[in-house]
């Protein structure tokens, strides 16, 4: 997701979430917390089956969830929204009862669960979904109507939950290995959800595509998309050979796509550089368009940027270099890499989707505009960042830290880049995260100690610092003669970053900390601190 920072909607609500200063919810903890009822099963797999009628905004299907039993209970927790409801649930075709706090069920098992026993439920749903008020931020259903007057319908979920529109077990740790999404529609339209294609039925009055993944999937990524598309590809040479790349548009834009979307090989090839190759090539690649801005769902890029270059037309970084490409296509596809491919397991470190793919934008301009351009770009987003409250959220209750984690993260990461000076070590680092963590969901701590035992440095205190502080490490200075005095200030316990400053055209480091050091240099008016790492500098004298 993106871009929270330019939407007076949702700063509103970051507002008014803090002010609210962490008051949560039983709901909050039955949402947000590996519960007794989730902790004991194992997800393998999900067979969803929706049928849509946009006429009448109605949904009704069912989900059959398999899943391993890792130690024996009785009671399963399973999620679905009001205003949806469950009609039914079975387990080997005895119908089941279950309980109901908000909008989790618990659901009372009879047959006895036996470690490592494979077993499904199904559950039967209905309903009028909640519709999105400002997808994808706030979402849910968007219904919206093409200019020729087709329903154009997509849901989007993340934060909100996947229980808006379908049952499942919707907390972000655990995802299914591969799961098969079926979906009716009126017999003119087309609908799009992730990985391949498998199948179209057609009835009287309606036509059923069955999309299979064969990759484990978020459930968040998971979509549905419907409307009078026409759909084109093509064949990237990738890092793994061959990857199918897709494009569904509404039919009145493939002309407009078939110019824009040249963007996406672009894309890949600076992304697999940096980071490694497609994490899903069997499921192949899709950029599908939406009526709402863009989201990353797995293998299946929702896009609704107009078919222009920034961010709705415009530069976040005001560098101009935001304005050479299409902001949703590189953005969001970088998620393919930090969100789909290694996922948080908590909305509370969801910098690691964010910061960075945010820092994806400028290594996409490192690739094809050369590393002045990538850092002129990452340089100007700072002046997105607010410091308002920490870029991480509070754990086990489904709450994101600061709108910070895009652009904060990102100069977080550039900082860091600076610091190792040595790019290709860097690159080597970032996909070699891709790999340690393939196909993962993962903890802020195993990122951060990846991160410090690869670069071989320990970045305790620098994560302490840029991630769970609002504080900016700020450098104070004096100059005496040919001696500067300097310490820093407003930085956490063990913080001592170095700075790099050059001195006319000389570089040189200084390692400070809290405690005031002196140095004797050549030519001290001269200096300047590298503007690429991200602190302040004060000069007292
Ligand atoms: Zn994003």
């Amino acid at each position: 997701m993106k871009f929270l920072r330019l939407c007076i909607l949702v700063l509103t609500v970051f507002v008014s979430f803090y002010g609210s200063a962490q008051m949560f919810t039983q709901q909050d903890s039955l949402r947000g917390s590996i519960t007794p009822e989730r902790a004991w099963w194992d997800l393998l797999f999900y067979d969803l089956q929706v049928k849509v009628a946009p006429e009448n905004k109605f949904i009704e299907g069912s989900n059959t969830v398999r899943y391993k039993v890792l130690k024996p209970k009785q009671v399963l927790q399973i999620d679905l929204q009001q205003p949806l409801k469950i009609l039914s649930i079975f387990q080997d075709e005895q119908p089941l009862s279950y309980t109901s706090k908000g909008y989790s069920h618990f659901v009372s098992l009879e047959k006895p669960q036996l470690a490592g026993e494979i077993n499904e439920i199904v559950i039967n749903y209905s309903g009028n979904p909640r519709e999105a008020i400002r997808a994808p931020w706030d979402g849910g259903f968007s219904w919206s109507m093409d200019k020729n007057g087709h329903p154009f319908v997509a849901t989007s979920c993340q934060g909100l939950g996947a229980s808006v529109w379908w049952p499942n077990k919707d907390h972000m740790y655990d995802e299914v290995d591969s799961m098969a999404i079926s979906v009716t529609v009126p017999k003119d339209l087309v609908a799009v959800a992730n990985g391949r294609l498998k199948k179209v039925h057609e009835q009287e009055d309606t036509k059923t595509y069955d999309w299979y993944v064969s990759n484990p999937i978020n459930n968040y990524g998971v979509n549905v998309n419907i409307g009078d598309y026409v759909s084109y590809g093509e064949i990237y040479e990738g890092e793994k050979g061959p990857l199918e790349l897709s494009y569904y548009v509404l039919r009145d834009n493939l002309e407009k796509a078939r110019q824009q979307f040249k963007q996406v090989p672009l894309m890949l090839k600076a992304f697999e550089h940096w980071f490694g190759p497609y994490p899903f090539y069997e499921d192949s690649y899709k950029l599908v368009e939406v009526p709402y801005l863009g989201m990353e769902h797995q293998s299946s890029i929702t896009y609704g940027n107009n078919y222009q270059n920034g961010y709705l037309g415009n530069d976040l970084s005001r560098s101009g270099w935001g304005n050479t490409f299409d902001f949703i296509i590189i953005h969001e596809s970088g998620h393919e890499w930090f969100a789909n491919n290694i996922t948080y397991k908590d909305i509370a470190d969801m910098w690691i989707h964010e910061g960075f793919t945010a820092y994806s934008e400028n290594l996409y301009l490192n690739f094809h505009q050369g590393k002045t351009a990538s850092s002129e770009y990452v340089l100007g987003t700072r002046n997105n960042i607010r410091n308002d409250r920490p870029i991480i959220g509070p754990y086990g209750v489904n709450k994101a830290g600061s709108s910070d984690m895009y652009y904060k993260g990102a100069n977080m990461l550039h900082t860091l880049r600076t610091l190792l000076e040595d790019d290709e070590k860097w690159r080597r680092i970032l996909r070699g995260m891709n790999s340690e963590f393939y196909h993962q969901t993962v903890t802020t701590e195993q990122v951060e100690n990846y991160l410090s035992e690869q670069t071989g440095i320990d970045l305790t205190a620098f994560f302490n610092q840029y991630l769970r502080t609002t504080k900016i490490p700020t450098l104070e200075y004096k100059i005496e003669e040919d001696t500067i005095r300097y310490r820093y200030t407003n930085v956490v316990e063990d913080f001592d970053m170095p700075v790099r400053i050059y001195i006319g055209e000389k570089e040189h480091w200084l390692f400070p900390s809290m405690e005031w050091k002196s140095e004797k240099l050549p030519s001290i008016p001269q200096m300047v601190v590298d503007s690429n790492l991200y602190i302040k500098t004060t000069r007292l004298d």
